[in-house]
């Protein structure tokens, strides 16, 4: 096993690694910006190694100077979090090629994922289900248009090394589809360097369904069921719940077992994330995500796992050491992303927190790197607490996430707990009515003013 462990990134999943080295007795190496000086990951960490300024270019994203800090303090393995270089397959490389660890899939798969075209054709291949588009990247206009009359209008343009729901454009019509295609590829160079796109059907009322997996290094593939995070604002999950509302226990065997078979084929190990959309009672892979998600707590709640546990054992050589059968699903859990927003306009809020308090009791988590007194700084992502809640049914859960939404206090600082509260509160969220368009309507039809 490890002895050290450098956590290359920030925040409250830093901290969140940091708890699992801990508790497996595994000492651990804070990175930081100067702009993250006092950041309470900082301090929670056995020692701490300034990589840089505030601009994440230049310190959480700044390959030499991680490689630096994990030489000098003679670290293991580098877990790289989730956002900033999780899915950098150079990065990965280089880690290795250091004789350090690396926290996570092989370079080869981030890559192969990382392509969101080429994920799309080597699942397509596994006999994965996807949504009707474009074989490959558009090459111009005209093919766009040929496509896109090939599969009926709306459709979407996505860019292939997309990401964070940038460089998405629906095109409703034929009228709106060059407009659609040159801002995406637009911003798909700005945001990526590159201006690959592809196109798919633009569905009308999916769910975003998700399968978390784990593989180890000695073939075996698991699957930990599924997420649903439909509930959504700019493509961007706000809301997720562990089970599916609109799933039953069949529907998810057959769902792993096919997404396991498939990655047990490709060789893949450690954690995963397979993305779906689903319609009418039937999944399409959208995309899959070669490392920890931000709403990994909910599984871990339901299946009573700690996944970056199980991602560390992993990269040590450890075989997963259970089966599928032995992983077990009880009750239901329900994570709430709080972000320093406007609930509105979710314009961000960054600034100091006056007064914290976080909810407590049976069955609620709270992931978080807040603390009273700290100035949320304005340079980095706008999430600062994860509350999650497990019951032991989705009306326990939900009754459960009320009560802890009305005892969190967070002075000082606009955040998006008024929104969450009013979701809770929504007819539809509570009876599970929901597809990725939900949420904004609830919003900009006034659901989400705040007060609630
Ligand atoms: P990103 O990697 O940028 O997050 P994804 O491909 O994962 O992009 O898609 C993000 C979200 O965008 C999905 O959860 C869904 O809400 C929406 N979306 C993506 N593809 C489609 C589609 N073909 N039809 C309808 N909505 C889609």
């Amino acid at each position: 096993m490890f002895e050290k462990v450098l956590i290359a990134n920030r925040g409250e999943i830093a901290l969140r690694i940091n708890r699992a080295c801990r508790e497996m007795g595994i000492l651990t190496v804070a990175v930081h910006s100067t702009a993250d000086l006092n950041a309470m990951h900082v301090r929670l960490a056995d020692e701490s190694v300034c990589i840089g300024p505030p601009s994440a270019r230049d310190s959480y994203l700044n390959i030499p100077a991680l490689i630096s800090a994990a030489t000098i303090t003679g670290a293991d393995a580098i877990h790289p979090g989730y956002g900033f270089l999780s899915e950098n397959a150079d990065f990965a490389e280089i880690v290795e090629s250091h004789g350090f660890a690396f926290i996570g899939p092989s370079p080869k798969h981030i890559r192969m994922m990382g392509d969101k075209i080429a994920a799309k054709q080597t699942m397509r291949n596994l006999g994965v289900p996807l949504v009707p588009g474009s074989d490959g990247a558009l090459e111009g206009l005209d093919q766009a248009r040929q496509v896109a009359e090939a599969i009926g209008y709306p459709v979407l343009v996505k860019a292939a090394a997309g990401g964070g729901g940038r460089g998405m454009k629906v095109a409703e019509n034929p009228a709106a589809l060059e407009d659609a295609f040159r801002i995406a590829r637009a911003e798909a160079r700005a945001a990526f360097g590159d201006d690959a796109v592809y196109m798919e059907k633009y569905l009308d009322n999916p769910r975003h369904i998700e399968l978390q997996v784990l593989a180890d290094n000695l073939g075996s593939v698991v699957h930990f069921g599924e997420r649903d995070c439909s509930l959504q604002r700019r493509h961007q999950k706000l809301v997720e719940e562990a089970g599916s509302p609109a799933l039953n226990r069949a529907e998810r065997d057959e769902l792993g077992a096919r997404a396991t078979a498939a990655l047990a084929k490709i060789g893949y190990r450690n954690a995963g994330t397979l993305e779906f959309l689903y319609q009418d009672g039937q999944f399409a892979f959208i995309e899959m995500n070669t490392r920890l998600q931000v709403e990994h707590p909910v599984t871990e709640m339901v299946c009573n796992v700690d996944l970056v546990r199980e991602q560390i054992r992993i990269a040590a050589g450890s075989p997963l050491g259970y089966g599928q059968d032995e992983i077990r699903f009880e009750g239901h859990a329900i994570e709430c992303r709080v972000t320093a927003e406007d609930p509105r306009s979710f314009i961000p809020t960054p600034g100091r927190v006056a007064a914290y308090h976080a909810p407590g009791g049976l069955g609620v988590r709270v992931d978080s790197a807040l603390y009273s007194g700290y100035a949320v700084p304005p340079y980095y992502d706008s999430l600062v607490a994860k509350l999650v809640v497990h019951g032991p049914s989705r009306e326990a859960a939900l009754m459960r996430l009320r009560r802890a939404l009305d005892e969190f206090v967070i002075d000082g600082l606009t955040t998006t707990l008024p929104l969450h509260r009013q979701i809770a509160a929504a007819a539809d969220f509570v009876n599970g009515d929901y597809t990725i368009h939900w949420l904004e309507q609830f919003v900009s039809g006034g659901g989400g003013r705040s007060g609630g």
